[in-house]
């Protein structure tokens, strides 16, 4: 068996150990003769699998007690609606930022429930640089404000937090999530597709402020954020399969040290790419520096007549899903928390042969 170094922006590679103790278990859960994809959701052995992952996902994130963490299916995009649903106030404004293409489809969503402000947009400059936070032009009665942290396609992040607005900040932490501590308390709510950097697509989960979260009749049932707090997102089947590896993931974190050794390992991870990215004049990244995602590395080569041979050639060296997205083109090295350094080495080493054999 030969395992290959996956660069996918999503789903995405998951930690090998965790595949590993998968294996074990598949054809039986710690003796109870079952997997747990078999069980049921209310069994005594899934709420204590699902419980453990929510409580290491709290310890993780040090999620204070004003908020509760909710499992809910639908991916990252079902949140697009949800949020405008749940957060928007009647006769009040909804502030997003305009920063890439996840947030435009934010902005599309939102648009069918509220008037939403755009109070940055950084689309004239091609989504280059993230729009300075004392740049942001708020309004005085919105409900809150929604931002994408990490913009996946573009490789372009918030990367500092200072001088958030007090008002309800909302993000789209999908590909940033766990990468590094984050301070929750600044934030109305926070959510993540899994796929990412959490486990098996099927999930999203969502982080909220308890005061948030309103009694709404008005609502499908599984469109209210109530109905998933008042039932430990249990109200019907959970994507099962997903909590159980997302917990695996997160003891996985904690066993290595929790997000500041991970966050350590990113930074070392991302800065070895992007300086040679930098001192290549082969490869180029365009990305603002201040701006740039330590997850999701976009970079061109000069001579874009060499990108089939160069992902043709990457992928006979195990190096696989380097293509950038279909609308950006390009290349992408997405390097989540369990793409190992060796993966960013090995890239790094091609990047090189490649280069000198076609510069
Ligand atoms: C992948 C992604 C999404 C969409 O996720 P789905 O789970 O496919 O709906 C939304 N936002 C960001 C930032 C993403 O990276």
């Amino acid at each position: 068996m030969t395992r290959a170094f996956n660069f996918c922006a999503g789903p995405a590679a998951l930690p090998e150990e965790v595949l590993k103790e998968l294996q074990e278990e598949t054809l039986d859960y710690k003796n109870h003769g079952l997997a747990v994809m078999e069980m049921s959701h209310r069994s005594k052995e899934f709420v204590s699998i699902a419980e453990q992952a929510k409580q290491d996902f709290i310890d993780l994130l040090s999620i204070p007690d004003e908020y509760d963490v909710l499992f809910i299916q639908g991916g990252a995009s079902l949140q697009f609606s949800m949020i405008p649903m749940n957060l928007g106030n009647k006769n009040q404004k909804v502030d997003y930022l305009e920063v890439g293409s996840w947030s435009k489809k934010a902005i599309a969503e939102a648009k069918k429930f509220h008037d939403v402000n755009i109070a940055a947009s950084s689309k004239d400059i091609s989504f280059k640089k993230y729009p300075s936070i004392n740049d942001w032009n708020i309004s005085d009665d919105s409900s809150y404000i929604h931002m994408v942290m990490n913009e996946t396609i573009e490789g372009v992040a918030c990367r500092s937090l200072d001088n958030l607005p007090e008002k309800v900040i909302v993000s789209d932490c999908s590909s940033n999530i766990l990468s590094e501590p984050l301070d929750v308390k600044k934030f109305g709510l926070i959510y993540a597709g899994a796929q990412k950097n959490i486990g098996p697509a099927g999930l999203a989960i969502v982080i909220i402020r308890k005061d948030l979260i309103q009694k709404r009749d008005d609502l499908p049932a599984l469109m209210s954020y109530q109905t998933y707090a008042d039932s430990e997102s249990m109200y019907n089947t959970p994507p099962t399969f997903a909590w159980y590896l997302s917990g695996k993931v997160f003891s996985w974190l904690k066993r290595n040290g929790g997000l500041e050794s991970i966050e350590e390992i990113n930074l070392r991870k991302a800065k070895k790419l992007y300086d040679y990215i930098d001192n290549s004049d082969f490869y180029y990244n365009d990305v603002s520096i201040e701006s740039r995602s330590i997850m999701n590395v976009p970079f061109l080569l000069n001579d874009d007549s060499l990108n089939d041979s160069f992902l043709k050639n990457s992928e006979k060296e195990g190096l696989l899903n380097l293509a950038g997205h279909r609308s950006v083109g390009g290349m992408r090295a997405s390097i989540y928390n369990a793409v190992p350094e060796e993966a960013i080495d090995a890239l790094v080493s091609f990047m090189d042969v490649f280069a000198n054999k076609y510069g």
